[in-house]
Order: structure tokens, then sequence, then C-alpha cells
């Protein structure tokens, strides 16, 4: 610090995501996931991973460790957390209970929060008074002020009290990048539980005292929680957090469907698994998700993940809901295919074939060679991993299994294919060198040259009665890599079959 200085310095970054995860973790979660740690890579600061899991009820184990899967999926690893530790653990809040019951105890001795009686019945009559007297909903507040011997009735009563925080009078200020100010009168604020008769926590304690304890410096977190922001700010001041140490906000917009509305946990292509599973590569949809809702100010739309960390700027992150675009995310995807190794696109295909069946697990070395060998084939045409099944099943399958599709034997294997294929036989059983070349040469010669066939009604019955469809990988090289045994086999069923 400059000698003199008044100011404090600045803490390093801390931010986190705090999900409580009681299904597939969602898009639009995921996205302030992605912003909160792109932002503490960007500045060398900490991203902290927290399970918010007091309602468990809503909370499943499978939920919590398909989110930390689909985080590691994504790259978005975190320094603090579940399953890593670190200096402000345990980083689930099921296990942080003494530590709600501490601050408890600390509010209501100091009168910041009180217990309140209140039975349900009572909580409905009131709101109904409300209602019928178009009053805004809320607590009147009936708790705050009971006598010893008020207190003393209720707990002859057996009445199990929840905990409320005293909303103090006055104003809140959000300062929220996105919003700019946004000021809340506490008259519209009404004391809320912050613990259940049962003793646990509800969420606004739960945050405060962590986001606090964690030492959090930026929350980036849905719009949907705005409203409670005030209530936790609340929750800071008594807690005796300094104004300057209250954490910068970044509530985002919601993420809206193709439709336009905002997305629902039915939506099935908003959960990170979905994508997973239909063939998209995690560092596309890192990519697409940074894109709804951020941009690094220029037309770029191809992201890797270094470059998002380097122009990642949470002050950018915009006011538009961002909405699903399935077209620009096959888009990236494709890039990011075609920008990946030949090796590397094997591997990120293996999973999928593997689970079609085509190739076995563990791999064997020919099949895994193979693989190898057929990527350069499909890399430019694949948008999506699960294509690779489609075009490579024709390599894998065993030839017993191996089948024309019948739509495209009933348009290409008509009886007027049947020379060809006899020619294409002929031609191919000759060969004395089985490369590409020399099986396309042979082909062209004598389907196109002698037969007189135009190059579309020459190679489709070849491409059909070999590759079993009317779309294929490049045929030449198809045929090259499925042996010249596997192509004569099949080309003579093809004529076995009703065409010749
Ligand atoms: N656990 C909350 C949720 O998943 C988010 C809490 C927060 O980010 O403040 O909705």
């Amino acid at each position: 610090m400059a000698e003199g200085g008044s100011a404090r310095p600045s803490p390093a970054v801390r931010t986190r995501f705090a999900p409580s995860p009681s299904g597939d973790l969602h898009v639009g979660n995921i996205r302030t996931a992605l912003y909160a740690w792109a932002w503490a890579r960007h500045t060398g600061g900490r991203f902290v991973l927290r399970i918010e899991d007091t309602d468990r009820s809503r909370i499943t184990d499978e939920a919590i460790a398909s989110a930390l899967e689909d985080l590691r999926w994504l790259g978005l690893d975190w320094d603090e957390g579940p399953e890593i530790g670190g200096d402000c653990g345990p980083y689930q809040q099921s296990e942080r209970l003494p530590l709600y019951h501490e601050w408890v105890q600390r509010f209501l001795s100091e009168g910041t929060a009180y217990h309140c009686y209140c039975t349900q019945e009572e909580l409905d009559a009131e709101r109904e008074t409300q209602r019928s007297k178009g009053l805004p909903p809320g607590y009147s507040g009936r708790c705050r002020t009971l006598t010893a011997a008020q207190v003393a009735d209720f707990e002859a009563e057996a009445r199990k009290p929840v905990v409320r925080f005293r909303m103090p009078p006055g104003t809140t200020t959000v300062h929220d990048t996105i919003r700019g100010e946004v000021v809340f009168d506490h008259a519209n604020i009404p004391d809320f539980v912050i613990m259940r008769a049962n003793g646990y926590p509800l969420y606004n304690l739960a945050v405060s005292v962590d986001d606090a304890l964690m030492r959090i410096t930026h929350v980036v977190r849905g719009d949907d929680l705005l409203a409670s922001t005030p209530r936790q700010i609340a929750m800071y001041e008594a807690m005796g957090v300094p104004a300057e140490d209250v954490p910068v906000f970044t509530h985002c917009p919601y993420v809206l469907g193709t439709d336009g509305k905002p997305l629902s946990k039915r939506y099935g292509s908003a959960s990170i698994e979905w994508y997973r599973e239909n063939g998209y590569l995690p560092e596309a949809v890192v990519n697409y998700l940074a894109l709804l809702g951020w941009s690094p100010g220029n037309d770029r739309e191809d992201l890797r993940l270094d470059e998002l960390v380097e122009l990642f700027d949470l002050s950018r992150v915009g006011a538009t809901p961002g909405r699903l675009d399935p077209k620009k995310l096959d888009a990236i995807n494709g890039d990011k295919i075609r920008a990946l190794g030949v090796d590397e696109l094997a591997h990120r295909i293996m999973p999928f074939l593997q689970a079609a069946g085509l190739v076995a697990e563990p791999v064997h070395p020919d099949q895994a060679r193979l693989v190898v060998a057929a990527v350069p084939l499909i890399q430019e045409r694949l948008t999506r991993l699960t294509e690779s099944v489609d075009l490579l099943a024709f390599l894998f399958v065993r030839e017993g299994a191996f089948t024309v599709d019948p739509e495209a034997a009933a348009r290409v294997l008509t009886t007027d294919a049947g020379p060809v294929l006899s020619a294409a036989y002929e031609a191919l059983a000759a060969l004395a060198v089985w490369d590409r070349a020399a099986i396309e040469q042979a082909l062209r010669q004598v389907l196109v040259e002698k037969l007189g066939r135009k190059p579309k009604h020459a190679f489709g019955p070849v491409r059909v009665a070999v590759t079993g469809r009317r779309v294929s990988p490049p045929l030449f090289e198809s045929l090259e890599l499925l042996g010249a045994h596997r192509t004569l086999g099949r080309i003579e069923r093809a004529l076995e079959a009703d065409v010749g």
C-alpha cells in the first residue's frame, strides 16, 4: 500500500458457484458458473464451488454427483470445494450447520433476529386479511416484541419457533454490474425466516454466512435472486461485514428457449447432460454458453477456452436475455470438431461408437487404428460426434449384421443398378493393389467410361451396396478401409438380392 493511503488493498477475486442440485444442471445455471469461473481465471483469482443442500427434500446425492461431473466435463475446475476441500470448508451446506447455529445465536442475542411462534394457520389467516384489504402480503412482525410471558405461553403450548431476521428500517442500494444501482425500500421487505423450527437454515441465512466466511468478492447468479440481495446485504451488516467487503453482484437475465420463453427444466436441450449425450464438445458448449449474454466486443464467435479467459470481462455481461440458438451451437460445434487433431477426434468419437456396440470396450488395437484411419473421412462433415455412428457403422459392423437401409435400396438398388454392380464387382475383384487410387480408377473406367453412366448413377449403387446408405463418407476411401474381401462380399449380396 502507498504510504498514508487510506484505501484498502483490493482483495484477490474470489467467485463462487453455489448450485442446489435437484436435477440436471440447467444451461442458465451453468452459464452463471461459467461467468464466475471465467472471471476468477481472468483475474488470477479463485473459483469456489459450494453445494447448497440445506433443503434435503429436493436435493439428491446423484444430482450433486452429476453436477460435479457436468462442471468437470465442461472444464470448469474449482480451486476450493467438494472433493478437494480448501481453507473455508466444508463446502457442502449440510455439513456447515454448526456455523449457521452460531450466527443465529449471535443474531438472537444481539436482537437482529427473533423467535417467531406463529403457526401456519395464523400466517395464512394474516395473509388472507392482507389480501382482502388489498395490502401486499408479508409477515406483520407480530412476534417482534413478545414479552417473556407471551413466550412462556407459547412454550407451554409446545410451539416450536422459527427464527426470523429483523429487517431494519431504511433502504438498501444493490450495486449490480448489469442493473446498475437498484434501491430497495425495506418497507417492502417483511422480516423473513432464516431458520426453521427443526434447526435447518434457510437460503438467505446460509448464503450470506457462507459468502461472507468464504470471502466471496463477486457473486454471479440468476436474475431471480436479485430480490433476495437486500436481505443478504442486511445480514452482512448484522454479521459486521464492512460495506467494502460486500460482494459485487451480477444478476444475469434468464436464458430463453428457442420459443422465446424462459427455460424450464422440462426443456430437453437445457441440460448439460443432453449436450454431452448428443455429441457436442465441451469446448463448443462453453463457447456457446459464454456468448449467451456476453460478447468479447466484436463479432468473434469462435473462442477457445484460453481466449475466453483472456477476453472475459464481467462488466460486459449484458442485460438482454440470451436465447438458445441450436444452429449457432451446431456451427460452433462443427468448427471445433474440424479444429481437432485426428487422434483427438478419434478419441472423442470412441465412446459413441462403443455405446452403439460398433467398437468393443476396451477397444481392440486394430479397431482403434481403424477409427483413426476413418476420422479424416468424416471430420469435415460432422456437426455432432453422434453422427459418426451412422457414418461409420458400415466399417465396424459385423459382416453378418450388415444391412442395407431399405429406403436406400428401394431408391438406388433398382434393376438398372444390376449391370453397374456386376461391372464394379469384376473390376474390383481384378485389382492387384487395393488402395483409393486404384479403386477410383477401376470404377471410373468401367462404370463411367465403359458403361457410360453418369458418376451419380455409377457410384450410387456401389455406395448403397457397400455402406448401406445413400449418404456415406467418400466412396473410394471407404472401400479402401473396408478392404477387398468385405467390399466384394457386399456387392455380391446386393446382386443376389433382387437387383440382378
Ligand atoms: N443455491 C441457489 C440456487 O441454486 C443459488 C444461490 C446463489 O447463487 O446465491 O438457486
